[in-house]
């Protein structure tokens, strides 16, 4: 299996790609989905459309008939443009989507290269578009199951790429000191030993229910303080298909959720391709950077703005969570173009007009792009690297709400 992992700009781009895919629906069964696997011979799938072309004329809405059967033209068309199919495949979505009401459809195509090679050949009419593979591919494969256990509890979490999730804690009800009362000692430590094994037991049970059904569960980790989590781990109370993962068992000064985060931590060696870890590392890079060297550094959209067009970025960082957009305005009587950033309730409340500040006249929207995508697309141009971070971590949070989600790590440190 290959390992080579898609950028975080590529997957974030898919991401939103399949949202916008998944809210589109056409007003019959007329969109087409076309999945054409590596190995395939474009001229199959172009026999087949052939094919489909011809049984659409026994479609007996007129608008539908012509829908699907310009959505089949546009897709073989596309499929021209290549001579075998890309290494991973191809992906073609096409139909006739709605605008507003009826007869307001307009034909839209979108040509994929999927991230993962696709196995299945298929051509699907129907009201949607077929995106189950895609999204499948998306999917978080990344995942550790985390139990971090002392003498009175246990922490169970879940660690997705970017996302942790805490699922429970259990208390041991182990019995302590001042429950010894008039007992032997010898007796009482017997107690306890049988009590730690019930807790074990428990731990087992909490871990087979929460980890084992988890497809591709890469591994488990677990920590605590003192010895009882490598009592845990050495006595193979885990179920044997969660005993196997276990990749790492850490020493940790804190129990419950805090030492969660610190397990994770700890186990950088066994994380090192998590997205979580790695977004940690990017947003505490630049934190290091802004305290050490603060030339070296800069932050918000306008600073990195003017840093992208003088080429002077090295990376730059990206929070997912940034909700503006980048518009283009060009004014109807003189010309005047201006571009601005805003929000999308403000969009909303322009409704795609602005004033001209030359001659007074009406300006009209002529463009319109996230400012993520209009940064990134910056970025790319100058050989700038660019990193789309979640605000899942405390990190991720602190980037979009310290700094506006947008920073940059500078070339060569600027005294402008
Ligand atoms: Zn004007």
């Amino acid at each position: 299996m290959s390992e080579q992992k898609r950028s975080s700009l590529e997957i974030f781009r898919l991401k939103k790609l399949v949202e916008e895919l998944e809210s589109k629906e056409g007003k019959a069964t007329e969109l087409i989905s076309q999945y054409v696997p590596p190995g395939r011979q474009i001229s199959d799938a172009m026999t087949n459309l052939r094919e489909e072309y011809g049984t659409s004329s026994n479609i007996k809405s007129k608008s539908t008939k012509k829908n699907v059967q310009d959505a089949i033209e546009c897709i073989m068309q596309k499929l021209k443009l290549f001579k075998a199919p890309p290494p991973n495949g191809l992906v073609i979505f096409c139909g006739a989507i709605p605008r507003a009401g009826p007869g307001t459809e307009k034909m839209e195509t979108f040509v994929i290269e999927p991230p993962e090679p696709i196995s299945l050949y298929l051509y699907r009419c129907d009201a949607r578009f077929y995106l189950d593979p895609i999204k499948d591919m998306l999917a978080e494969k990344d995942i550790y199951g985390l139990i971090v256990l002392d003498r009175s509890d246990a922490t169970f979490a879940l660690l997705k790429g970017r996302r942790l999730d805490v699922l429970e804690t259990i208390t041991s009800g182990a019995p302590s000191k001042h429950d010894a009362g008039g007992q032997s000692a010898r007796r009482f430590q017997r107690l306890i030993e049988i009590a730690a094994h019930e807790f074990y037991k428990r731990v087992a049970d909490h871990a087979e229910k929460d980890f084992l059904q988890i497809e591709n569960l890469k591994g488990i980790l677990i920590g605590g303080p003192g010895p009882t989590k490598n009592e845990f781990a050495d006595g193979e109370f885990l179920h044997y298909q969660l005993q196997k993962k276990v990749l790492t068992v850490e020493d940790l000064g804190y129990t419950e959720e805090p030492g969660i985060h610190e397990l994770i931590d700890k186990s950088a060696e066994a994380l090192k391709n998590v997205d979580f870890l790695k977004d940690k590392k990017l947003v505490q890079n630049f934190l290091y950077l802004l305290a050490k060297s603060p030339n070296q550094v800069t932050y918000g959209e306008k600073d990195v703005r003017a840093k992208l067009e003088k080429g002077m970025v090295k990376s730059l960082l990206l929070s997912t969570d940034v909700e503006t957009y980048r518009v283009k305005y060009k004014c109807q009587t003189c010309g005047n173009v201006k571009d601005g950033t805003f929000t999308k309730s403000q969009l909303l409340a322009k409704g795609g007009k602005e004033n001209c500040d030359k001659c007074g006249g009406i300006m009209e929207e002529e463009d319109r792009k996230s400012i993520i995508e209009e940064l990134a697309a910056m970025a790319e141009a100058t050989n700038t690297k660019v990193e789309v971070v979640s605000i899942e971590t405390d990190e991720g949070k602190m980037l979009l709400n310290s700094f506006g989600g947008i920073v940059a790590i500078l070339r060569f440190t600027s005294h402008d």
